[in-house]
């Protein structure tokens, strides 16, 4: 097995127990005080089986890890799947601002229903994450929206055709702007999560010095 499936198998397992637990307390929910993120990841039912082992380790750990190192604070990732009406909910829209209107309800209705079923608790700072096999119009190659988010608040959509995209989507989600997203050079230039992508530069996985700024200021103030 290699170590991203392994990884993945440990975090479903996590999950599982996590979830489990909670069922099984008495006395209704309870959460960490301190560290109240949690990222809900809802697989899109067009996501092949094939790229769901190499999600977390490639799309979503880049930016946890990130997150992490600049707020200070934990964030937990819920893994989901095959729960209509949000995994099989139509994201692909020409007119992708409606589109997510719908999403932002839906969104809301999916912390209420894992809140009633006594699983998680419902915080301001949870986040549900919409991975996309696809754009949500256009495509890689002739351009389009591969993402989309509250700037800042609880809801996200990201393609998986680049690997930052989940990391931006989420960064706006956290409050970080494009104005801010920046071009390093180590050896070579890399783009940090928020620049707009252009061909033949790499991404760096990193925040800008000022979106950093953004974002930890953003969460310190949902203390
Ligand atoms: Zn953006």
């Amino acid at each position: 097995m290699s170590i991203a499936l392994r990884l993945f198998a440990l975090i479903v397992t996590l999950i599982l127990s996590i979830s489990a637990n909670a069922l099984n307390k008495q006395s209704g929910l309870t959460d960490n005080i301190e560290d109240p993120f949690r990222l809900f990841v809802l697989f899109h039912d067009d996501v092949p089986e094939s790229k769901r082992s190499t999600v977390y380790v490639e799309h979503i750990r880049p930016f946890t890890a990130e997150f992490e190192k600049i707020t200070g604070r934990q964030i937990s990732v819920v893994f989901d799947r095959s729960r209509p009406p949000y995994t099989n909910f139509n994201y692909k829209a020409e007119d992708h601002k409606a589109m997510f209107e719908r999403w932002k309800k839906l969104t809301w209705t999916y912390r209420a229903e894992r809140h009633d079923s006594n699983e998680f608790l419902f915080s301001r700072n949870d986040r549900i994450l919409l991975i996309t096999n696809d754009f949500i119009n256009g495509s890689p190659l002739f351009g389009g929206t591969g993402g989309i988010a509250t700037q800042p608040g609880n809801s996200a959509i990201a393609s998986l055709d680049y690997k930052q995209i989940v990391g931006h989507e989420l960064g706006h989600s956290f409050n970080a702007i494009h104005e801010d997203g920046e071009v390093l050079y180590n050896g070579w230039w890399c783009e940090t999560f928020m620049f707009e992508p252009l061909p033949f530069r790499s991404n760096c996985y990193v925040f800008s010095e000022a979106n950093k700024k953004h974002i930890k200021a953003y969460v310190d103030s949902q203390s």
